[in-house]
Protein backbone atom coordinates (compact mmCIF):
# COMPACT_ATOMS: atom_id res chain seq x y z
CA UNK A 1 0.00 0.00 0.00
CA UNK A 2 1.06 3.52 -0.92
CA UNK A 3 2.62 5.47 2.23
CA UNK A 4 -0.25 8.33 3.07
CA UNK A 5 1.84 12.14 1.94
CA UNK A 6 1.26 15.16 4.19
CA UNK A 7 -2.09 15.58 2.52
CA UNK A 8 -3.00 11.85 3.70
CA UNK A 9 -1.51 12.76 7.45
CA UNK A 10 -3.88 16.06 7.76
CA UNK A 11 -3.65 19.51 6.57
CA UNK A 12 -5.01 21.81 9.35
CA UNK A 13 -7.59 24.16 9.90
CA UNK A 14 -9.43 25.59 6.53
CA UNK A 15 -7.58 28.17 5.59
CA UNK A 16 -8.99 31.49 5.42
CA UNK A 17 -11.27 33.08 2.61
CA UNK A 18 -9.33 34.40 -0.15
CA UNK A 19 -8.61 38.21 0.38
CA UNK A 20 -9.96 40.50 -1.56
CA UNK A 21 -6.95 42.39 -4.13
CA UNK A 22 -5.47 45.46 -2.43
CA UNK A 23 -7.58 48.18 -2.81
CA UNK A 24 -5.28 51.03 -5.16
CA UNK A 25 -4.33 54.16 -3.23
CA UNK A 26 -6.35 57.20 -2.39
CA UNK A 27 -7.76 59.30 -5.26
CA UNK A 28 -7.15 62.45 -3.70
CA UNK A 29 -3.54 61.77 -2.83
CA UNK A 30 -2.81 60.28 -6.14
CA UNK A 31 -4.38 63.14 -7.82
CA UNK A 32 -2.31 65.37 -6.04
CA UNK A 33 0.84 63.62 -6.86
CA UNK A 34 0.01 63.74 -10.16
CA UNK A 35 -0.73 67.93 -10.23
CA UNK A 36 2.95 68.08 -8.36
CA UNK A 37 4.64 65.90 -10.90
CA UNK A 38 3.30 67.83 -13.97
CA UNK A 39 4.26 71.03 -12.34
CA UNK A 40 7.90 69.91 -11.27
CA UNK A 41 8.14 68.68 -15.05
CA UNK A 42 6.76 71.97 -16.47
CA UNK A 43 9.23 73.64 -14.22
CA UNK A 44 12.15 71.69 -15.34
CA UNK A 45 11.11 71.80 -19.05
CA UNK A 46 11.36 75.29 -19.14
CA UNK A 47 13.94 76.81 -16.78
CA UNK A 48 16.17 73.59 -16.45
CA UNK A 49 19.50 74.30 -19.31
CA UNK A 50 19.54 70.61 -20.33
CA UNK A 51 18.75 69.93 -23.91
CA UNK A 52 16.92 66.86 -23.40
CA UNK A 53 12.96 65.95 -23.47
CA UNK A 54 11.91 66.53 -20.07
CA UNK A 55 8.28 66.83 -21.34
CA UNK A 56 8.40 62.97 -22.43
CA UNK A 57 7.29 62.69 -18.69
CA UNK A 58 4.33 63.93 -18.97
CA UNK A 59 3.87 60.33 -20.06
CA UNK A 60 3.95 59.45 -16.48
CA UNK A 61 1.37 61.70 -15.38
CA UNK A 62 -1.51 60.55 -18.09
CA UNK A 63 -0.77 57.07 -17.08
CA UNK A 64 -1.12 57.90 -13.36
CA UNK A 65 -4.68 59.60 -14.25
CA UNK A 66 -6.01 56.27 -16.26
CA UNK A 67 -8.39 55.09 -13.12
CA UNK A 68 -8.37 58.80 -11.71
CA UNK A 69 -10.63 60.07 -14.25
CA UNK A 70 -13.16 58.90 -17.23
CA UNK A 71 -12.27 59.23 -20.77
CA UNK A 72 -12.97 63.12 -21.52
CA UNK A 73 -10.96 63.88 -18.26
CA UNK A 74 -8.27 61.86 -19.41
CA UNK A 75 -7.94 63.87 -22.52
CA UNK A 76 -8.03 67.08 -20.86
CA UNK A 77 -5.33 65.98 -18.69
CA UNK A 78 -3.26 65.40 -22.60
CA UNK A 79 -4.20 68.28 -23.66
CA UNK A 80 -3.02 70.28 -20.32
CA UNK A 81 0.23 68.67 -20.97
CA UNK A 82 0.46 69.18 -24.59
CA UNK A 83 -0.04 72.85 -23.81
CA UNK A 84 2.36 73.14 -20.90
CA UNK A 85 5.03 71.53 -23.38
CA UNK A 86 3.89 73.85 -26.37
CA UNK A 87 4.26 77.04 -23.28
CA UNK A 88 7.57 75.69 -22.21
CA UNK A 89 9.32 75.76 -25.24
CA UNK A 90 7.80 79.48 -25.86
CA UNK A 91 8.94 80.78 -22.43
CA UNK A 92 12.43 78.89 -22.98
CA UNK A 93 12.56 80.06 -26.73
CA UNK A 94 10.25 82.50 -28.09
CA UNK A 95 9.71 81.92 -31.44
CA UNK A 96 13.11 81.43 -32.83
CA UNK A 97 12.64 77.92 -34.48
CA UNK A 98 16.02 76.07 -33.76
CA UNK A 99 16.14 72.46 -34.87
CA UNK A 100 16.99 71.01 -31.42
CA UNK A 101 14.49 72.53 -29.23
CA UNK A 102 11.93 72.31 -31.67
CA UNK A 103 12.41 68.10 -32.24
CA UNK A 104 12.70 67.82 -28.52
CA UNK A 105 9.30 69.77 -28.45
CA UNK A 106 7.71 67.20 -31.11
CA UNK A 107 9.44 63.93 -29.65
CA UNK A 108 7.28 65.21 -26.48
CA UNK A 109 4.01 66.07 -27.75
CA UNK A 110 4.30 62.67 -29.92
CA UNK A 111 5.08 60.27 -26.32
CA UNK A 112 2.24 62.24 -25.21
CA UNK A 113 -0.46 61.68 -28.28
CA UNK A 114 0.84 58.19 -27.59
CA UNK A 115 0.50 57.89 -23.93
CA UNK A 116 -3.16 59.30 -24.65
CA UNK A 117 -3.74 57.00 -27.24
CA UNK A 118 -2.34 53.35 -24.88
CA UNK A 119 -4.03 55.00 -22.09
CA UNK A 120 -7.26 55.57 -23.74
CA UNK A 121 -7.40 51.97 -24.78
CA UNK A 122 -6.56 50.54 -21.78
CA UNK A 123 -8.98 52.36 -19.65
CA UNK A 124 -11.73 50.95 -22.45
CA UNK A 125 -10.01 47.14 -21.65
CA UNK A 126 -10.54 47.80 -18.12
CA UNK A 127 -14.25 49.27 -18.17
CA UNK A 128 -15.12 45.97 -20.45
CA UNK A 129 -13.40 43.86 -17.97
CA UNK A 130 -14.87 45.81 -14.76
CA UNK A 131 -18.42 45.14 -16.76
CA UNK A 132 -17.97 42.17 -17.47
CA UNK A 133 -16.67 40.92 -13.76
CA UNK A 134 -20.03 43.04 -12.79
CA UNK A 135 -22.08 40.87 -14.97
CA UNK A 136 -20.64 37.65 -13.51
CA UNK A 137 -21.10 38.82 -10.02
CA UNK A 138 -24.96 39.80 -10.57
CA UNK A 139 -25.50 36.81 -12.00
CA UNK A 140 -23.72 34.61 -8.85
CA UNK A 141 -25.11 36.48 -6.78
CA UNK A 142 -28.80 36.24 -7.91
CA UNK A 143 -28.61 32.96 -8.88
CA UNK A 144 -31.52 30.35 -7.98
CA UNK A 145 -28.93 27.71 -7.59
CA UNK A 146 -26.59 28.06 -4.89
CA UNK A 147 -22.97 28.46 -5.83
CA UNK A 148 -20.00 28.22 -4.06
CA UNK A 149 -16.70 29.60 -5.21
CA UNK A 150 -13.68 27.39 -4.52
CA UNK A 151 -9.98 27.53 -5.01
CA UNK A 152 -9.35 23.20 -5.84
CA UNK A 153 -5.76 24.35 -6.30
CA UNK A 154 -4.11 22.02 -3.35
CA UNK A 155 -6.42 19.43 -3.71
CA UNK A 156 -5.37 19.29 -7.23
CA UNK A 157 -1.53 18.90 -5.88
CA UNK A 158 -2.55 16.48 -3.55
CA UNK A 159 -4.03 14.18 -6.62
CA UNK A 160 -1.00 15.01 -8.63
CA UNK A 161 0.83 13.70 -5.94
CA UNK A 162 -0.79 10.54 -5.86
CA UNK A 163 -0.71 9.81 -9.49
CA UNK A 164 2.71 10.82 -9.25
CA UNK A 165 3.19 7.98 -6.27
CA UNK A 166 1.86 5.27 -8.88
CA UNK A 167 -1.22 5.04 -7.34
CA UNK A 168 -4.65 4.32 -10.27
CA UNK A 169 -7.46 3.12 -8.58
CA UNK A 170 -8.85 6.42 -6.80
CA UNK A 171 -11.72 4.50 -5.25
CA UNK A 172 -9.61 1.45 -3.31
CA UNK A 173 -7.15 4.19 -2.40
CA UNK A 174 -9.92 6.03 -0.62
CA UNK A 175 -11.60 3.05 0.80
CA UNK A 176 -8.28 2.44 2.49
CA UNK A 177 -7.61 6.19 3.27
CA UNK A 178 -10.52 7.49 4.75
CA UNK A 179 -8.84 10.46 6.61
CA UNK A 180 -7.38 11.80 2.52
CA UNK A 181 -10.80 12.63 2.14
CA UNK A 182 -11.42 14.82 5.42
CA UNK A 183 -8.09 16.41 4.22
CA UNK A 184 -9.14 17.31 1.40
CA UNK A 185 -12.27 18.98 2.46
CA UNK A 186 -10.42 20.76 4.79
CA UNK A 187 -8.30 21.98 1.82
CA UNK A 188 -11.34 23.81 -0.19
CA UNK A 189 -10.79 27.39 0.06
CA UNK A 190 -14.04 29.31 -0.03
CA UNK A 191 -13.62 31.98 -2.52
CA UNK A 192 -17.13 33.24 -2.43
CA UNK A 193 -20.75 32.01 -1.84
CA UNK A 194 -23.71 33.61 -3.52
CA UNK A 195 -27.06 34.60 -1.52
CA UNK A 196 -29.05 31.38 -2.44
CA UNK A 197 -26.29 29.42 -0.59
CA UNK A 198 -26.45 31.62 2.23
CA UNK A 199 -30.78 30.88 2.44
CA UNK A 200 -30.12 27.46 1.42
CA UNK A 201 -28.34 26.66 4.90
CA UNK A 202 -30.10 29.25 6.73
CA UNK A 203 -27.13 31.33 7.71
CA UNK A 204 -27.31 34.75 8.47
CA UNK A 205 -24.73 36.00 5.98
CA UNK A 206 -21.82 34.72 4.15
CA UNK A 207 -19.16 34.82 7.00
CA UNK A 208 -21.13 31.65 8.40
CA UNK A 209 -21.28 30.02 5.27
CA UNK A 210 -18.07 29.96 4.84
CA UNK A 211 -16.60 29.72 8.25
CA UNK A 212 -16.21 25.96 8.38
CA UNK A 213 -17.32 23.97 5.26
CA UNK A 214 -16.90 20.88 7.47
CA UNK A 215 -19.60 21.77 9.76
CA UNK A 216 -22.31 21.44 6.93
CA UNK A 217 -21.05 18.11 5.81
CA UNK A 218 -23.51 15.06 6.33
CA UNK A 219 -21.97 11.15 5.71
CA UNK A 220 -23.31 11.42 2.57
CA UNK A 221 -22.18 15.02 1.65
CA UNK A 222 -18.81 13.02 2.52
CA UNK A 223 -19.54 10.67 0.08
CA UNK A 224 -20.04 13.20 -2.60
CA UNK A 225 -17.16 15.20 -2.20
CA UNK A 226 -15.09 11.61 -2.21
CA UNK A 227 -17.26 10.82 -5.59
CA UNK A 228 -15.85 14.14 -6.75
CA UNK A 229 -12.32 13.88 -5.65
CA UNK A 230 -12.75 10.30 -7.80
CA UNK A 231 -14.42 12.70 -10.79
CA UNK A 232 -11.01 14.99 -10.57
CA UNK A 233 -8.78 12.33 -10.35
CA UNK A 234 -10.03 10.86 -13.58
CA UNK A 235 -9.73 14.33 -15.42
CA UNK A 236 -13.57 14.11 -16.05
CA UNK A 237 -14.61 17.91 -16.92
CA UNK A 238 -18.03 18.06 -14.93
CA UNK A 239 -19.58 16.15 -12.06
CA UNK A 240 -23.13 15.67 -10.16
CA UNK A 241 -24.21 13.75 -8.17
CA UNK A 242 -27.70 13.69 -5.64
CA UNK A 243 -27.30 14.21 -2.07
CA UNK A 244 -27.59 15.60 1.00
CA UNK A 245 -26.52 18.54 3.48
CA UNK A 246 -27.14 20.22 6.90
CA UNK A 247 -28.03 23.50 7.50
CA UNK A 248 -27.07 25.63 10.58
CA UNK A 249 -30.13 24.46 12.38
CA UNK A 250 -29.04 20.64 11.29
CA UNK A 251 -31.85 19.98 9.00
CA UNK A 252 -31.32 17.86 6.53
CA UNK A 253 -31.58 19.06 3.00
CA UNK A 254 -31.49 16.69 -0.30
CA UNK A 255 -29.28 18.01 -2.48
CA UNK A 256 -28.23 17.69 -6.05
CA UNK A 257 -24.66 19.22 -6.31
CA UNK A 258 -22.58 19.22 -9.89
CA UNK A 259 -19.78 20.73 -10.97
CA UNK A 260 -17.40 22.25 -13.92
CA UNK A 261 -13.66 21.50 -13.74
CA UNK A 262 -10.79 23.06 -15.88
CA UNK A 263 -9.04 21.34 -18.14
CA UNK A 264 -6.54 19.47 -15.86
CA UNK A 265 -3.48 21.27 -17.36
CA UNK A 266 -4.99 24.43 -16.17
CA UNK A 267 -4.90 25.52 -12.21
CA UNK A 268 -8.42 24.75 -10.31
CA UNK A 269 -8.00 27.84 -8.53
CA UNK A 270 -11.75 28.77 -9.57
CA UNK A 271 -14.02 26.03 -9.02
CA UNK A 272 -17.62 26.89 -8.74
CA UNK A 273 -19.82 24.20 -7.25
CA UNK A 274 -23.36 24.65 -7.57
CA UNK A 275 -25.82 22.83 -5.24
CA UNK A 276 -29.58 22.14 -5.95
CA UNK A 277 -31.92 21.81 -3.05
CA UNK A 278 -34.06 19.15 -4.30
CA UNK A 279 -35.86 18.38 -1.01
CA UNK A 280 -39.48 19.71 -2.13
CA UNK A 281 -39.05 17.85 -5.55
CA UNK A 282 -38.16 14.52 -3.76
CA UNK A 283 -41.06 15.08 -0.97
CA UNK A 284 -43.17 15.95 -3.86
CA UNK A 285 -42.14 12.69 -6.02
CA UNK A 286 -42.45 10.15 -2.99
CA UNK A 287 -45.64 11.80 -2.22
CA UNK A 288 -46.43 10.74 -5.92
CA UNK A 289 -45.40 7.63 -6.05
CA UNK A 290 -47.31 6.89 -2.28
CA UNK A 291 -50.45 7.80 -4.15
CA UNK A 292 -50.08 6.33 -7.68
CA UNK A 293 -49.08 2.80 -5.54
CA UNK A 294 -52.27 3.63 -3.69
CA UNK A 295 -54.14 4.50 -6.62
CA UNK A 296 -52.49 1.38 -8.21
CA UNK A 297 -53.42 -0.46 -4.95
CA UNK A 298 -57.39 0.64 -5.39
CA UNK A 299 -57.59 -0.66 -8.76
CA UNK A 300 -56.20 -3.65 -8.04
CA UNK A 301 -58.22 -4.55 -5.46
CA UNK A 302 -61.20 -3.71 -8.20
CA UNK A 303 -60.10 -5.52 -10.68
CA UNK A 304 -60.36 -9.06 -8.31
CA UNK A 305 -63.95 -7.48 -8.23
CA UNK A 306 -64.53 -8.09 -11.74
CA UNK A 307 -63.01 -11.76 -11.43
CA UNK A 308 -64.94 -13.11 -8.61
CA UNK A 309 -66.34 -15.71 -11.24
CA UNK A 310 -62.18 -16.86 -11.73
CA UNK A 311 -61.66 -16.52 -8.17
CA UNK A 312 -64.51 -18.55 -7.22
CA UNK A 313 -63.61 -21.29 -9.86
CA UNK A 314 -60.02 -21.45 -9.18
CA UNK A 315 -60.64 -21.22 -5.39
CA UNK A 316 -63.15 -23.83 -5.32
CA UNK A 317 -61.37 -26.51 -8.30
CA UNK A 318 -59.06 -27.43 -5.31
CA UNK A 319 -61.39 -27.41 -2.76
CA UNK A 320 -64.07 -30.00 -4.77
CA UNK A 321 -60.96 -32.38 -5.37
CA UNK A 322 -59.92 -32.58 -1.90
CA UNK A 323 -63.32 -33.51 -1.10
CA UNK A 324 -63.30 -35.91 -3.59
CA UNK A 325 -60.19 -37.36 -2.64
CA UNK A 326 -61.70 -37.15 0.68
CA UNK A 327 -64.47 -39.18 -0.02
CA UNK A 328 -62.95 -41.71 -1.83
CA UNK A 329 -59.93 -42.43 0.56
CA UNK A 330 -62.84 -43.06 3.25
CA UNK A 331 -64.40 -45.27 0.78
CA UNK A 332 -60.56 -47.08 0.34
CA UNK A 333 -60.57 -47.86 4.57
CA UNK A 334 -64.07 -48.76 4.45
CA UNK A 335 -62.61 -51.73 2.68
CA UNK A 336 -62.39 -55.15 4.49
CA UNK A 337 -59.23 -55.63 4.78
CA UNK A 338 -58.60 -51.33 4.09
CA UNK A 339 -57.05 -50.57 0.67
CA UNK A 340 -54.16 -48.65 2.48
CA UNK A 341 -51.91 -48.28 -0.70
CA UNK A 342 -54.90 -46.43 -2.36
CA UNK A 343 -56.23 -44.50 0.92
CA UNK A 344 -52.46 -43.09 1.15
CA UNK A 345 -52.69 -41.89 -2.61
CA UNK A 346 -55.92 -40.13 -1.90
CA UNK A 347 -54.95 -38.17 1.19
CA UNK A 348 -51.49 -37.40 -1.17
CA UNK A 349 -53.78 -35.70 -3.99
CA UNK A 350 -56.03 -34.18 -0.90
CA UNK A 351 -52.32 -32.67 0.30
CA UNK A 352 -51.18 -31.15 -2.84
CA UNK A 353 -54.69 -29.82 -3.92
CA UNK A 354 -54.77 -28.18 -0.66
CA UNK A 355 -51.61 -26.70 -1.47
CA UNK A 356 -52.71 -25.63 -4.71
CA UNK A 357 -55.86 -23.79 -3.21
CA UNK A 358 -53.26 -22.37 -0.73
CA UNK A 359 -51.13 -21.39 -3.46
CA UNK A 360 -54.40 -19.61 -5.21
CA UNK A 361 -55.24 -17.83 -1.66
CA UNK A 362 -51.65 -16.38 -1.59
CA UNK A 363 -52.07 -14.76 -4.94
CA UNK A 364 -55.22 -13.09 -4.60
CA UNK A 365 -53.23 -12.06 -1.10
CA UNK A 366 -50.48 -10.48 -2.80
CA UNK A 367 -52.63 -9.33 -5.47
CA UNK A 368 -54.88 -7.29 -3.03
CA UNK A 369 -52.29 -6.71 -1.00
CA UNK A 370 -51.09 -2.54 0.29
CA UNK A 371 -47.32 -2.65 0.45
CA UNK A 372 -44.69 -0.52 -1.46
CA UNK A 373 -43.40 -2.29 -4.62
CA UNK A 374 -40.82 -5.20 -4.29
CA UNK A 375 -38.06 -4.54 -7.31
CA UNK A 376 -36.62 -7.82 -7.71
CA UNK A 377 -35.27 -9.98 -10.31
CA UNK A 378 -38.14 -11.23 -12.01
CA UNK A 379 -39.31 -14.60 -13.83
CA UNK A 380 -41.77 -12.75 -16.33
CA UNK A 381 -43.05 -15.65 -17.77
CA UNK A 382 -44.03 -17.10 -14.63
CA UNK A 383 -45.53 -13.75 -13.81
CA UNK A 384 -47.88 -13.51 -16.78
CA UNK A 385 -49.01 -17.44 -16.61
CA UNK A 386 -49.79 -16.95 -12.99
CA UNK A 387 -51.93 -13.40 -14.07
CA UNK A 388 -53.39 -15.26 -17.01
CA UNK A 389 -54.29 -18.31 -15.16
CA UNK A 390 -56.79 -15.35 -12.72
CA UNK A 391 -58.52 -14.66 -15.59
CA UNK A 392 -58.49 -17.46 -17.27
CA UNK A 393 -62.41 -18.97 -15.91
CA UNK A 394 -63.57 -15.35 -16.18
CA UNK A 395 -62.38 -15.20 -20.29
CA UNK A 396 -63.76 -18.75 -21.12
CA UNK A 397 -67.24 -17.57 -19.46
CA UNK A 398 -66.99 -14.73 -22.06
CA UNK A 399 -66.14 -17.05 -24.58
CA UNK A 400 -62.49 -15.57 -24.52
CA UNK A 401 -59.63 -17.95 -24.83
CA UNK A 402 -56.29 -16.72 -24.00
CA UNK A 403 -52.92 -18.39 -25.67
CA UNK A 404 -49.65 -17.76 -24.06
CA UNK A 405 -46.90 -17.22 -26.57
CA UNK A 406 -43.61 -17.19 -24.27
CA UNK A 407 -40.44 -16.67 -25.50
CA UNK A 408 -38.51 -19.39 -22.94
CA UNK A 409 -34.76 -17.21 -22.35
CA UNK A 410 -35.62 -13.64 -21.87
CA UNK A 411 -33.30 -10.98 -19.86
CA UNK A 412 -33.45 -11.18 -15.91
CA UNK A 413 -35.40 -7.68 -15.31
CA UNK A 414 -35.97 -6.46 -12.18
CA UNK A 415 -39.66 -6.05 -12.02
CA UNK A 416 -42.34 -5.98 -9.02
CA UNK A 417 -44.37 -9.16 -9.90
CA UNK A 418 -47.42 -7.97 -8.43
CA UNK A 419 -47.38 -4.65 -10.59
CA UNK A 420 -46.43 -6.40 -13.69
CA UNK A 421 -49.06 -9.06 -13.11
CA UNK A 422 -51.62 -6.01 -12.25
CA UNK A 423 -50.62 -4.74 -15.70
CA UNK A 424 -50.98 -7.99 -17.49
CA UNK A 425 -54.38 -8.22 -16.13
CA UNK A 426 -56.09 -5.00 -17.05
CA UNK A 427 -54.73 -5.35 -20.41
CA UNK A 428 -56.51 -9.03 -20.55
CA UNK A 429 -59.76 -7.58 -19.49
CA UNK A 430 -59.35 -4.45 -21.77
CA UNK A 431 -58.82 -7.35 -24.69
CA UNK A 432 -62.06 -8.70 -23.36
CA UNK A 433 -64.20 -5.82 -23.54
CA UNK A 434 -63.19 -5.11 -26.89
CA UNK A 435 -64.09 -8.65 -27.99
CA UNK A 436 -67.84 -8.44 -26.07
CA UNK A 437 -69.52 -7.06 -29.41
CA UNK A 438 -67.20 -9.13 -32.21
CA UNK A 439 -69.55 -11.86 -34.16
CA UNK A 440 -67.84 -13.57 -36.27
CA UNK A 441 -64.37 -14.19 -35.52
CA UNK A 442 -62.44 -16.24 -32.62
CA UNK A 443 -62.24 -14.01 -29.52
CA UNK A 444 -58.58 -14.51 -28.39
CA UNK A 445 -55.89 -12.75 -26.42
CA UNK A 446 -52.43 -13.46 -27.01
CA UNK A 447 -50.18 -12.55 -24.65
CA UNK A 448 -46.41 -12.70 -26.01
CA UNK A 449 -42.90 -12.16 -25.00
CA UNK A 450 -40.10 -11.47 -26.43
CA UNK A 451 -36.34 -10.74 -25.78
CA UNK A 452 -35.92 -7.74 -27.99
CA UNK A 453 -31.98 -7.22 -27.54
CA UNK A 454 -29.93 -9.31 -24.52
CA UNK A 455 -31.21 -6.02 -22.31
CA UNK A 456 -34.89 -5.66 -23.01
CA UNK A 457 -38.20 -7.42 -22.67
CA UNK A 458 -41.04 -7.01 -25.14
CA UNK A 459 -44.37 -8.23 -23.49
CA UNK A 460 -47.46 -8.00 -25.86
CA UNK A 461 -51.23 -8.57 -25.45
CA UNK A 462 -52.93 -8.78 -29.08
CA UNK A 463 -57.01 -9.21 -29.64
CA UNK A 464 -59.56 -9.49 -32.21
CA UNK A 465 -61.28 -6.70 -30.76
CA UNK A 466 -62.74 -3.70 -32.27
CA UNK A 467 -59.31 -2.04 -32.27
CA UNK A 468 -58.80 1.27 -31.06
CA UNK A 469 -60.22 4.62 -32.80
CA UNK A 470 -57.82 6.45 -33.99
CA UNK A 471 -59.24 9.75 -32.57
CA UNK A 472 -59.35 7.99 -28.95
CA UNK A 473 -55.33 7.13 -29.82
CA UNK A 474 -53.30 9.92 -28.19
CA UNK A 475 -55.61 10.11 -24.82
CA UNK A 476 -55.79 6.64 -24.48
CA UNK A 477 -53.23 6.69 -21.49
CA UNK A 478 -54.61 10.22 -20.26
CA UNK A 479 -56.42 9.46 -16.88
CA UNK A 480 -59.92 9.00 -16.75
CA UNK A 481 -60.45 8.78 -20.99
CA UNK A 482 -62.97 6.02 -21.04
CA UNK A 483 -65.12 4.70 -24.25
CA UNK A 484 -67.13 2.11 -21.81
CA UNK A 485 -70.32 3.02 -20.29
CA UNK A 486 -69.05 1.22 -17.22
CA UNK A 487 -65.59 2.04 -17.42
CA UNK A 488 -63.97 5.12 -15.12
CA UNK A 489 -60.83 5.30 -17.56
CA UNK A 490 -57.94 4.38 -14.83
CA UNK A 491 -56.61 1.32 -16.03
CA UNK A 492 -54.05 1.94 -19.21
CA UNK A 493 -53.00 5.48 -17.06
CA UNK A 494 -51.95 2.95 -14.16
CA UNK A 495 -49.89 0.59 -16.22
CA UNK A 496 -48.12 3.47 -18.11
CA UNK A 497 -47.19 4.82 -14.50
CA UNK A 498 -46.16 1.73 -13.36
CA UNK A 499 -44.09 0.80 -16.49
CA UNK A 500 -42.53 4.29 -16.65
CA UNK A 501 -41.54 4.30 -12.97
CA UNK A 502 -39.63 1.41 -14.00
CA UNK A 503 -38.52 3.28 -16.71
CA UNK A 504 -40.30 1.51 -19.46
CA UNK A 505 -42.39 2.42 -22.57
CA UNK A 506 -46.15 1.11 -23.10
CA UNK A 507 -47.95 2.25 -26.41
CA UNK A 508 -50.56 0.73 -28.66
CA UNK A 509 -51.46 0.31 -32.10
CA UNK A 510 -54.34 -1.45 -34.06
CA UNK A 511 -53.06 -4.37 -35.83
CA UNK A 512 -54.49 -3.74 -38.81
CA UNK A 513 -51.50 -0.57 -39.04
CA UNK A 514 -49.45 -3.53 -39.07
CA UNK A 515 -50.86 -5.76 -41.78
CA UNK A 516 -52.15 -7.90 -38.39
CA UNK A 517 -56.03 -7.88 -39.57
CA UNK A 518 -58.51 -6.99 -36.66
CA UNK A 519 -58.10 -5.92 -32.79
CA UNK A 520 -55.58 -3.76 -31.19
CA UNK A 521 -51.99 -4.75 -29.78
CA UNK A 522 -50.69 -3.16 -26.28
CA UNK A 523 -47.01 -3.50 -26.14
CA UNK A 524 -44.68 -3.22 -22.95
CA UNK A 525 -41.31 -2.33 -23.73
CA UNK A 526 -38.79 -2.96 -20.33
CA UNK A 527 -35.21 -3.21 -20.30
CA UNK A 528 -32.61 -3.74 -17.64
CA UNK A 529 -30.78 -0.33 -18.70
CA UNK A 530 -33.70 1.75 -17.20
CA UNK A 531 -35.48 -1.00 -14.80
CA UNK A 532 -36.00 -0.07 -11.02
CA UNK A 533 -36.56 3.62 -12.25
CA UNK A 534 -37.90 4.03 -8.48
P1 LIG B 1 -61.60 1.66 -18.84
O1 LIG B 1 -61.35 0.21 -19.11
O2 LIG B 1 -62.17 1.93 -17.51
O3 LIG B 1 -62.32 2.36 -19.95
P2 LIG B 1 -58.81 1.98 -19.47
O4 LIG B 1 -57.86 3.03 -19.11
O5 LIG B 1 -58.42 0.58 -19.17
O6 LIG B 1 -60.16 2.35 -18.78
O7 LIG B 1 -59.08 2.08 -21.01
C1 LIG B 1 -59.34 3.33 -21.61
C2 LIG B 1 -59.95 3.17 -22.97
O8 LIG B 1 -59.01 2.61 -23.87
C3 LIG B 1 -61.11 2.23 -23.03
O9 LIG B 1 -62.32 2.86 -22.63
C4 LIG B 1 -61.13 1.85 -24.49
O10 LIG B 1 -61.74 2.86 -25.26
C5 LIG B 1 -59.66 1.87 -24.88
N1 LIG B 1 -59.12 0.52 -24.93
C6 LIG B 1 -58.39 -0.07 -23.97
N2 LIG B 1 -58.02 -1.30 -24.33
C7 LIG B 1 -58.52 -1.51 -25.56
C8 LIG B 1 -58.48 -2.59 -26.50
N3 LIG B 1 -57.84 -3.72 -26.22
N4 LIG B 1 -59.10 -2.42 -27.67
C9 LIG B 1 -59.74 -1.26 -27.97
N5 LIG B 1 -59.82 -0.21 -27.14
C10 LIG B 1 -59.21 -0.32 -25.95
Amino acid sequence: MAVPSAADRGAGAPPPIRALPPQPGRPTLRKAVAIALAGAIFFFDTLSPAGIAVAVLYAIVIMMSVDLCDRRGLMLVSLGCALLTMLSFFIGHGLSFNDGPLLRCFVSLAAIAITTLLALRNQRATEILTESEWRYRRIFQTAGVAIWEEDFSAIQSALRNLRQRGIADIRSYLAANPQFVQNCISMVQILDVNDAAVRLLGARDKIEVTASLKSFFLPETVESFQEMLCAMFEGKRSFAYESAIQTVTGERRAILMSATFPPETESYRNVLVSVLDTTERDRAQRALQQAQSALAHVSRVSTLGELTASIAHEVNQPLAAIVTNGEACLRWLDREPPELGEARACVQRSVSEGRRAGAVVQRLRDLSRRSDPRIVPLDINAAIEEAALLVDREASDHGVSIKLDLEARLPELRFDRIELQQIVINLIINAMHAMEKVAGRPKEVTVESRAESPAAVRISVCDRGTGIDPAAMPRLFDAFFTTRQEGIGLGLSICRSIVEAHGGRIWAENNADHGGGHGASFHILLSTAAEGGR
